[in-house]
């Protein structure tokens, strides 16, 4: 008998047919004599449609009473997949973040998770429940608020779940056959990528791909919890998010080939802004400067770029990209400071993406940023900036040329399938 943690993402319980469909699912895993925990998303798209409701009512949502909205999507899916189990005859109890024991700080919007209890799902474990936990909420430790854990964040409360319940594995269901080399809505022939360590699904998530939460993954890899992505609309295999030294190992065994990829995905990410400081002097500590008044707003920058010196008037442009739900706060505190630093003025352009190649072979393979560039010439498609790690290339393009860049590395680095890849469900949005 195995312990484990199965998380349902909006589109495979989107209508009422669809979260009965996905209860017969759970009910065959715990016939087979498994514990199940089960965590599961808001229908469809009903997070989007709660936070649009909000948006109308108020234009600037009070956060506490954001979260307190938002979470009910979750307990909706929750309730009605337990209604679901209990008619196929499968015993199961559904559970808010709170009950569950999901403590979080107290950021309403994108708190973190700082502990679980999983007393009650532990004992109902032990009644033969199913347990059915509310993704992507908690409660805060100190004000006891319900909070939320940032957009997509069932995956994280899933990886939570499956570390604190002592699960073999996590296993997290979607629209789509598990991580590919490509978002497959944007590359037809993205190819589904079989086994993918922690290292480089960090980069991949956090470049973009959304397949996966990004802390999901940070907390998958400190807490050494295995994650297989697959779709809920089939029974084909997935991906594996493991540690590279499982993936080492299977190599030594024969079961996975000798010769690692040098690239194993490209990841874009359209929800970031450019803002430019425009005439900044030149001088000590003036960057410093700026970037301590982002900070001090919280504000998570992401590629910076600072140009030569204009001849001779010691002044230059600094220009850096945020997520655009960010600009305008960034905007609000530079200029209060910007008599005192004396920058000229400032400009913003929302119409840029970023596209990230990433793979660990880069660390062995010389020549993969010429290649992409060469790839991104040959398409006619301008650079705008350009930052790099060990194991990932992001260069940042016009909006409208993002969907070209990422196919023409694609096909550069040689990395489409035979076959299209299938996207069973969901909007995308
Ligand atoms: P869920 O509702 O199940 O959480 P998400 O919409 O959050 O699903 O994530 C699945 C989607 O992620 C896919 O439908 C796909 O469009 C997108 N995606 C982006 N990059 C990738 C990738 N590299 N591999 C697979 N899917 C990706
Ligand atoms: N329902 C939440 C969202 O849409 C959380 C999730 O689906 O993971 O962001
Ligand atoms: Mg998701």
């Amino acid at each position: 008998m195995a312990r484990v943690v199965q998380k349902f993402g909006g589109s495979s319980v989107a209508d009422a047919e669809s979260i009965q469909r996905v209860a017969e699912r759970i009910a065959a895993t715990k016939r087979d004599g498994n514990d199940v925990v089960i965590v599961i998303s808001a229908m469809g798209d009903t997070t989007d449609e709660l936070l649009d409701l909000a948006l109308r009512v108020s234009p600037h949502p009070q956060p506490r009473e954001l979260d307190m909205l938002l979470t009910t999507g979750e307990r909706q899916s929750a309730a009605l997949l337990a209604m679901a189990l209990i008619d196929l005859g499968v015993p199961a109890l559904s559970y808010t973040g709170s009950q569950a024991g999901v403590i979080t700080t107290g950021t309403h919007g994108n708190a973190r998770i700082i502990d679980i209890t999983p007393g009650r799902i532990l004992t109902s474990l032990d009644e033969g429940d199913v347990v059915i936990v509310a993704g992507f909420q908690g409660v805060s430790q100190d004000t006891k608020d319900v909070t939320t854990l940032g957009r997509g964040a069932s995956d994280t409360t899933a990886v939570a779940l499956a570390a604190a319940v002592g699960a073999q594995y996590c296993e997290i269901y979607t629209d789509v056959d598990g991580v590919f080399t490509a978002d497959p809505r944007v590359v037809t022939h993205a190819k589904r990528v079989p086994v993918l360590s922690y290292e480089e699904m960090l980069e991949l998530a956090a470049c973009g791909a959304k397949v996966l939460h990004l802390r999901c993954v940070e907390y998958a890899r400190s807490e050494r919890v295995p994650i297989h992505v697959r779709s809920s609309f089939s029974e084909n295999p997935g991906t594996w998010v493991v540690d590279q030294t499982i993936i080492d190992q299977h190599r030594r065994q024969g079961d996975l080939p000798v010769e690692q990829a040098i690239i194993s995905g490209i990841a874009h990410d359209a929800s970031e802004g450019k803002v430019t400081v425009i005439g900044v002097p030149d001088t000590i500590g003036t960057a410093a400067r700026i970037f301590r008044a982002i900070a001090d707003e919280e504000i998570n920058i992401d590629m910076i770029v600072q140009n030569v010196s204009r001849a001779g008037l010691g002044r230059t442009d600094i220009s850096f990209t945020l997520p655009h739900s960010e600009a305008a706060k960034a905007r609000d505190a530079l200029k209060r400071i910007q008599a005192e630093i004396g920058f000229e003025g400032l400009a913003y352009n929302q119409d840029i993406a970023k596209v990230s190649v990433v793979g660990v072979g880069m660390r062995t393979h010389p020549g993969v940023t010429a290649s992409f560039f060469d790839a991104l010439a040959k398409a006619d498609i301008n650079l705008d900036m350009i930052s790099t790690s060990e194991i990932r290339i992001s260069v940042v393009v016009a909006a409208k040329d993002a969907a070209r860049a990422i196919q023409a590395a694609h096909s550069a680095f040689q990395l489409d399938a035979q076959t299209e890849a299938v996207v069973y469900a969901g909007t995308g949005r």
